[in-house]
C-alpha cells in the first residue's frame, strides 16, 4: 500500500507499478484499517469456501478524512517512534514529535497546494486538552523531556493557543518544546510568546524565505521583510532561539535579491541557525505547474533526489547559488564542522551541476 504526499498529488506515476496493490490518496488511517480488516475477512471467507481471493477495492482509494482529530489514538511510540532529539543540547532526551493540526491556510507558491490536496482546505486542530493529555502520557510512560510540535503553523489560532497555555499551566508539566511559526502569527501573538517561553518554548522554526520584498510577493508568502524583522526581534527579546529557513533558485530572482537575503541574515540572524535551500519544483506546488506550462523545467530533473542542488529550472544560476550557500555558512556559522561540511557540499554540488549540464547538452546535440 502506498500513500503520502507524492502518491496523493501525482497518483498516475504509481498506478502502473505492479509492486503496489493500493494507493491511498490523502489521509490514510481510516482507509488503511478498512482494507486490512476487509482483507482478513476475505481470506477467512475464501479459505472456508475454497474460492480465490476477491478484490473489493479499487487500486486508487480516496482516503477518508478524520473530522475530529481527538478521535485518533495517541501514536504507539513503542512501534513507530524513537526518542532521539534533533539537538540534544537544546532539546533534552527523551524527545518526541507531535502533530497538533492538519492542513494549512496559506498559499506559498513553492509549497501549496500540496497540503490542501493531502488534508483539504479546512484546518482541523486537536483540542488543547487532547494534546496536553498526550504530553502527560509521554511523560508518565517514557519520561518525556522535550517535544517538537510539527504542525505547519502552531501559532495560527489565537483562541486555541490561549487554551493550550491554560491546559499546559494546569498540568504543571516541565517540558521544553519547539514549534513552527510564521512571522505574521508571531507578531499577532507576541504577548502569548512570553507565556509560551515561561512554559518551555525554546526554539521557533520560521520560514523567512527571502530578504527581498519582491520575492516574498512572488511567493505569495503573505509576509514582508519588515514583518520578518519584527518577528525575529520578538523572539530574540524573549530569549527564544531561532531556526530560520530561506529559499532561493527562481528564474525571476536576481543577484540583488540574493544580496538582500544575505544582508537580512547578517543584520538579524547572527548567532542563530539558518538554512539556505535551493528550490526544487516538486509536483503539488503552484510553481511546478507554472514552470512546467512555461517549458522552464529540465526534462531530466529527478525529483526524488531533492536534497541535491542539481539544476531543475532553466534560467537559474545554480553555480552562483551553490557559491552563496557556501559563502553564507563560511561567514555566519561559527561551527567549524558546519563550515567543513558545507565546503564538501559545495565541491560536490559543483561536480553535480557540471555533470548534469554536460550530459544534458550531449543528449541534446545527439538529438
Ligand atoms: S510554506 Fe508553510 S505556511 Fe506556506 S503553504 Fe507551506 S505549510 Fe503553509
Amino acid at each position: 500500500m502506498w500513500g503520502g504526499v507524492d502518491p496523493s498529488v501525482s497518483t498516475e506515476k504509481y498506478e502502473n507499478n505492479h509492486l503496489i496493490d493500493y494507493i491511498i490518496r490523502g489521509e490514510g488511517e481510516i482507509s488503511f484499517l478498512e482494507i486490512i480488516k476487509a482483507k482478513i475477512e476475505e481470506l477467512d471467507e475464501n479459505k472456508s469456501i475454497g474460492m480465490n481471493r476477491i478484490d473489493r477495492f479499487k487500486k486508487v482509494i480516496e482516503g477518508k478524512k478524520i473530522e475530529n482529530l481527538d478521535n485518533l489514538d495517541f501514536v504507539n511510540r513503542d512501534i513507530v517512534s524513537h526518542s532521539n532529539s534533533p539537538n540534544p543540547l537544546l532539546l533534552k532526551e527523551p524527545h518526541f514529535s507531535i502533530l497538533t493540526s492538519r492542513a494549512c491556510l496559506y498559499n506559498c507558491k513553492f509549497c501549496a497546494p500540496a497540503s490542501k490536496k493531502m488534508f483539504g482546505k479546512k484546518i482541523r486542530t486537536r483540542s488543547a486538552e487532547n494534546v496536553v493529555q498526550e504530553l502527560i502520557y509521554l511523560k508518565d510512560k517514557y519520561g518525556l523531556k522535550s517535544v517538537t510540535f510539527e504542525s505547519d503553523n502552531f501559532l495560527q489560532d489565537r483562541e486555541w493557543l490561549i487554551n493550550f497555555i491554560d491546559c499546559l499551566k494546569k498540568s504543571k508539566l516541565k517540558v521544553n518544546f519547539n514549534i513552527h511559526g510564521r512571522s505574521n502569527n508571531i507578531i499577532k501573538n507576541h504577548d502569548l510568546i512570553k507565556e509560551l517561553k515561561i512554559l518551555g518554548l525554546i526554539e521557533v522554526f520560521i520560514g523567512i524565505e527571502s530578504g527581498s520584498d519582491k520575492m516574498l510577493k512572488y511567493f505569495k508568502k503573505g509576509t514582508s521583510v519588515d514583518m520578518n524583522k519584527k518577528a525575529v526581534n520578538i523572539l530574540k527579546n524573549n530569549n527564544i532561539k531561532i531556526q530560520a529557513s530561506f529559499i532561493s533558485g527562481f528564474p525571476v530572482e536576481t543577484k540583488e535579491d540574493i544580496k538582500l537575503t544575505e544582508q537580512f541574515i547578517k543584520e538579524n540572524l547572527s548567532n542563530e541557525i539558518f538554512g539556505f535551500s535551493t528550490f526544487v519544483p516538486l509536483p503539488g506546488s503552484f510553481f511546478y505547474e507554472e514552470y512546467k506550462k512555461k517549458g522552464l523545467l529540465f526534462e531530466d530533473s529527478e525529483y526524488s533526489d531533492f536534497n541535491l542542488k542539481k539544476p531543475r529550472i532553466m534560467g537559474v544560476d545554480y553555480y552562483y547559488l551553490s557559491w552563496i550557500n557556501f559563502k553564507l555558512f563560511l561567514k555566519y556559522s561559527d561551527s567549524y564542522f558546519s563550515q567543513l561540511s558545507h565546503l564538501i557540499f559545495f565541491v560536490y554540488n559543483i561536480f553535480l551541476i557540471s555533470e548534469f549540464y554536460i550530459k544534458y547538452y550531449i543528449k541534446n546535440i545527439i538529438k
